[in-house]
């Protein structure tokens, strides 16, 4: 038993937020080169990534769907949940934000906070997720350090505590330095980056550790008074007590640790995992899932401990020719090799036949998961995205997919008959995969109506379907399923007004706007500002 909570205390669960090309797809591709799960470095757009496993995402350089991959990394068991950063997958962006304890905002260091980064980053504070900061692209011209920070005050409104400084910038970007650790890192090219040298501060680098050190120290002295005395008086500062109040701090979401450095040039990548391993929290110090018993309708906590009733979040399901691969976050409980459990949304027993660790390279099979774990699992057969796994006696329903609204839809026609029934085998496999997804027939003409939660999620799926499984049905122009009213004034705020069912949804809202990928329209993203509300973003096409 302690040696499980040990263990569930060394895991991290780690989502990476960005907008796109902040160099989300460069970072985690390190990630996976120092933890050792790949072996050589591909360019990211030379397609060869390991993360983005989707051909369209290749094409397209973003990311879309939400892999996981464990590494390890100093005795800790890291889960890279990978974030998609489009606005068509709220979804799935909010579903991953639901299953990672902590997150890392990676900001261009030319580009700063662009309105993505934005979203998500708000998205990620309703989830109440500790985060850190980390401005890639120092090497780039224009890159300017100060100015992100800024930005990461005024746009973001997150208060921004620099915890590692770029060492030049530009070409000049020689490295880090460390006002935590008050050291210099330097970043061996020979070995990728691979080998760090730790160097003492000379004069220059003192010079511009100094001022940060400051606001470091006079920012953690807010909780530890003696802190500032003890700095004043030029007693040393021990490194586990200024990491023991950093660590306290981003838990309690008082600020956000920065970290800075370069990607593409391998410059600053182990320190921000060092940063995560040391400030992010475990599972076990999140507050716990809630969810809700659907026999007696009443709201139900989870409890972390390994021998509580199981509570699992299926929320990511990989059809791969005919094996289902689903991706589970326990919030409860353990799950062996072999157990039946509950599906309390299809209502059925099912049985976990085997469980991974999912790696870049291969999968790691496992005997059990505990709370707080994430693991592939083979063998569940009606398990679909979104649905719970619970104990029978013990019944609990995590997530209700059905608050999502799809807002466009399209018509598909198969070309001949023989690409009818791989249309259908298409549609099972995607609507298993993605319950956002809906489809309707119309019986008199077999038309098949695909519906989505955006142009893009659509467009994915019809390129999906001819790589996948070498068809190209015709596809209707896509029509709007509804269209919201909202009106907004200069400075983003708007009034909006919306009947659901027969709820009416109606307040102040901040307006984001996003333009669409193929000039149809914008969408437009708000955020209301309320608890009775299902669904907290819903988009709206004009
Ligand atoms: P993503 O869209 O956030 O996943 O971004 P990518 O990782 O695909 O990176 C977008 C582009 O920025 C690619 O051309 C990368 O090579 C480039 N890039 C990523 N990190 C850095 C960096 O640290 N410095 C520079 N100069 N370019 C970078």
């Amino acid at each position: 038993m302690a040696k499980r909570a040990a263990a569930q205390a060394r895991v991290r669960n780690l989502g990476i937020i960005a907008h796109i090309d902040a160099g989300k797809t460069t970072l985690s591709e390190r990630i996976l080169y120092y933890t050792h799960k790949i072996h050589r470095l591909g360019e990211v757009h030379e397609g060869t990534a390991a993360m983005d496993y989707l051909p369209e995402e290749q094409e397209r350089g973003i990311t879309i769907v939400s892999a996981c991959t464990t590494v390890q990394w100093h005795d800790h068991t890291i889960n890279l949940i990978d974030t998609p950063g489009h606005v068509d997958f709220t979804i799935e962006v909010e579903r991953s934000l639901r299953v990672l304890d902590g997150a890392v905002g990676v900001f261009c260091a030319v580009g700063g906070v662009e309105p993505q980064s934005e979203t998500v980053w708000r998205q990620s504070e309703k989830f109440a997720i500790p985060k850190l900061a980390f401005i890639n692209k120092m090497d780039r011209p224009g890159a300017d350090f100060s100015l992100v920070l800024g930005q990461l005050e005024t746009i973001l409104r997150a208060r921004p505590l620099p915890v590692q400084i770029p060492w030049g910038h530009e070409q000049d970007l020689r490295g880090v330095i460390d006002v935590v650790g008050m050291q210099t890192l330097v970043f061996d090219q020979a070995t990728r980056g691979e080998q760090v040298q730790r160097l003492p501060l000379d004069d220059d680098t003192l010079a511009l550790a100094l001022p940060w050190r400051e606001r470091l120290v006079e920012t953690l002295a807010e909780a530890d008074e003696s802190l500032l005395d003890d700095y004043l008086a030029g007693q040393p500062l021990e490194l586990s007590r200024l990491q023991a109040l950093i660590r306290a701090g981003t838990l309690e979401r008082r600020f956000t640790p920065v970290f800075a450095g370069s990607a593409l040039r391998n410059i600053g990548v182990q320190p921000l995992l060092d940063g995560v391993v040391a400030y992010l929290p475990s599972p076990l110090e999140v507050p716990q899932a809630e969810g809700v018993d659907p026999v007696r309708n009443q709201t139900i906590q989870c409890d972390p401990s390994p021998t509580a009733p199981l509570a699992a979040l299926v929320f990511k399901l990989q059809v791969e020719s005919g094996h289902r691969l689903a991706l589970l976050r326990l919030y409860a409980g353990t799950l062996h090799e072999g157990d039946t459990v509950f599906n309390a949304i299809q209502h059925k027993d099912e049985r976990a036949q085997r469980i991974f660790h999912l790696h870049a390279d291969h999968r790691e099979q496992r005997r059990e998961a505990v709370a707080g774990e994430i693991v592939g699992v083979m063998g569940l057969k009606f398990a679909k995205t979104g649905d719970t796994l619970c104990a029978k006696e013990h019944p609990l329903v995590l997530e209700r997919i059905a608050e999502y609204q799809p807002v466009i839809s399209m018509a598909l026609e198969p070309r001949n008959a023989d690409e009818s029934a791989r249309l259908d085998e298409a549609l099972d496999k995607y609507l298993a995969e993605d319950p956002t997804l809906r489809l309707e027939i119309n019986e008199e003409t077999g038309q098949r109506l695909v519906s989505g939660m955006g142009e893009l999620h659509l467009d994915v799926l019809l390129e999906r379907m001819r790589r996948e499984f070498g068809i190209s049905p015709r596809a209707g122009t896509p029509q709007v399923l509804h269209t919201e009213t909202a009106t907004a004034s200069a400075a983003g705020h708007g009034v909006f007004d919306r009947e659901l069912g027969d709820i009416r949804h109606a307040g102040e809202v901040r307006l984001f706007l996003e333009p669409m990928p193929r000039g149809a329209g914008n969408v437009v993203r708000f955020e209301l500002d309320t608890t009775a509300w299902p669904q907290p973003l819903v988009e709206a096409v004009s």
